[in-house]
């Protein structure tokens, strides 16, 4: 990388009023855009990109919210509007769209137009943006939530193949949004020749994730609330704990994204772990990395989602020969401590913000 001082690489530029300060790309490395930069998943996917030595624009309507980007160049865009969208791409040689209004189970089940309307202008401005500028390959974040309720109503669930897709009933407005975008993408690899690669990405989890405020995923709010639980006290779960999951870490995503778009194959095809895990026995795995086994489960009613969803990789075995293999207890452990650590330097913040008041409270 063409090192500059680091506050120059991250400066942001806002797309339409500020263009012009989008820098100048060095010749001779390939040059990705990943849009979503500000997000979860693509925050550490800009960090992985550089460190495979590529140059790097993300691209989001906000920086990431727990550390510095690490891309070269930072955009905030609105990828709504399909100029924006035709700014960002222009220079890259690949684009990795991530982008996406979304959240928890609470999120996606109560805004279905909103989540309908933005991630469709988003999706087909990106792919439009990229087909103009005929770059040279095209990743969509795709979801397990394409995957029909019909397949997902028992806890003890066989892995979902990728053509259990159909007969399509996808989950409400997210899910049919994903899903037709999946095959936006093949009609423009066919029609248009764009190199397109899809993976329908599997509850993705590990540091620096949302954990609270009502958008954060289970395996966040449950290391959240083992992180608060009181020693022989009690912890809330949504349902009756019963519903399995299975959970892949970022790590693993961010190189399995990377790998597929790589590949020769367009996909759509599972990013995910085989490994089926119910919401009560992660808690109870986050209390014991808490060092909080004492703690009773509390079940509440709440949005749960389906019963049971599992991945299976044959496919993605087949195509990549590779699968994400970072061990639960692992990828939950490192995502734990981290949440940890936030909470306790959010509550060190506010202390020290009070302080402040004490000191210039006159009756002090
Ligand atoms: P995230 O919410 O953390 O990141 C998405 C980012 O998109 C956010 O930073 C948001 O600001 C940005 N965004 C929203 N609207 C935008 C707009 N109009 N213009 C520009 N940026 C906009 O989500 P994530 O968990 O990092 O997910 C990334 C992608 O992976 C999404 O497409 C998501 O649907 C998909 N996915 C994620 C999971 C998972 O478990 N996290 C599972 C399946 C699929």
């Amino acid at each position: 990388v063409g090192e500059r001082p680091a506050s120059r690489r991250r400066e942001s530029a806002h797309v339409g009023h500020h263009v012009d300060r989008m820098e100048s790309m060095p010749p001779g490395k390939k040059r990705a855009l990943v849009t979503g930069a500000g997000g979860f998943i693509g925050h550490h996917l800009v960090s992985y990109l550089r460190r495979q030595g590529y140059w790097v624009r993300g691209a989001d309507l906000r920086h990431p919210e727990f550390r510095p980007t690490e891309a070269d160049e930072f955009v905030l865009a609105d990828l709504r509007e399909p100029g924006v969208a035709e700014k960002v791409v222009e220079g890259v040689d690949e684009v990795y769209s991530l982008a996406a209004d979304m959240g928890g189970m609470g999120f996606i089940s109560a805004n279905h137009a909103t989540i309908m309307k933005n991630n469709s202008l988003i999706d087909l401005n990106t792919l439009e943006a990229a087909r103009k500028a005929r770059v040279n390959r095209f990743f969509y974040a795709s979801s397990a939530c394409v995957y029909p309720a019909y397949r997902q109503n028992i806890t003890e669930v066989v892995g979902l193949r990728e053509e259990d897709a159909y007969p399509a009933a996808p989950e409400d407005g997210y899910g049919w949004e994903k899903l037709n975008t999946e095959h936006l993408c093949s009609y423009y690899r066919e029609e248009y020749g764009l190199p397109v690669r899809v993976a329908r990405l599997h509850n993705v989890y590990g540091p620096y994730c949302t954990y609270d405020g009502g958008r954060e995923k289970s395996p966040a709010a449950l290391a959240r609330k083992a992180a608060l639980a009181e020693p022989g006290g009690r912890m809330e779960i949504w349902g009756d704990g019963m519903q399995t999951r299975s959970y892949c870490y970022v790590d693993d995503c961010v190189e399995g994204i990377h790998r597929l778009t790589r590949s020769d194959f367009p996909g759509p095809v599972n990013l995910g772990t085989e490994r089926l895990i119910a919401i009560n026995d992660l808690a109870r795995m986050l209390l014991e990395i808490a060092g909080k086994p004492g703690v009773t489960l509390e079940h509440r009613p709440g949005p749960q989602g389906v019963r049971g969803r599992n991945s299976d990789n044959a496919l993605l075995r087949a195509e990549l020969g590779w699968e994400p293999s970072t061990p639960l207890e692992t990828g939950m452990a490192a995502t734990y401590h981290w949440i940890r650590s936030d909470i306790e330097r959010r509550a060190g913040t506010v202390q020290a913000a009070s302080e402040i008041v004490r000191v210039g409270d006159p009756g002090a």
